[in-house]
C-alpha cells in the first residue's frame, strides 16, 4: 500500500459544500464526476500533496446517501493508492480483512477501486485505488 491518495467526506449538498470547502482552502475544488454506478456525485480539491473528495448521493439507495442517513455527514472513506489492486485484494483478504468487492469498479478520478469493509477496519472504510493507465 502507498501514500493516501485522498480522504473522502459525505455530503448532502455538493454544491454548498463546494463553496464551503473552498472557503476553507482558499481555492476552488478543480473537477466535478458523476459516479452514476455508485449513485454518487464527487468533488475534488487539491491541497498541498493531498487529495479531498467530497461526495454527494444522487438517489436514497446510494452508499452515501445511507451513510448519511446512520452517521450524518462527515470522514467517509480514506483512500490509498496501490500498484497492483488485484495482488493487495489477495494479500489483504489472506490477512482476513473484509472486502466489499473483490472485483475491482471503477471509481471516480479514473480508477480503479475496492473498498473494505469497516467493521474489519476498526470502522474505517479503506478505499484501494489504482490509477487505470
Ligand atoms: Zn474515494
Amino acid at each position: 500500500m502507498n501514500k493516501i491518495e485522498h480522504i473522502g467526506i459525505a455530503v448532502t449538498d455538493l454544491e454548498k459544500s463546494n463553496e464551503l470547502f473552498a472557503s476553507l482552502f482558499g481555492k476552488p475544488h478543480y473537477k466535478t464526476e458523476d459516479v452514476e454506478s455508485e449513485g454518487v456525485k464527487t468533488s475534488f480539491f487539491q491541497v498541498g500533496s493531498n487529495k479531498i473528495e467530497l461526495l454527494e448521493g444522487t438517489n436514497e439507495n446510494s452508499p452515501i446517501s445511507k451513510f448519511i442517513e446512520k452517521k450524518g455527514e462527515g470522514v467517509h472513506h480514506i483512500a490509498f493508492a496501490v500498484d497492483d489492486i488485484l495482488s493487495e485484494v489477495a494479500r489483504l483478504k489472506k490477512e482476513g480483512f473484509i472486502i466489499l468487492n473483490e472485483i475491482p469498479k471503477k471509481g471516480a478520478d479514473n480508477k480503479l477501486v475496492v473498498f473494505l469493509h469497516p467493521k474489519s477496519t476498526n470502522g474505517v472504510l479503506i478505499e484501494l485505488c489504482q490509477e487505470i493507465i
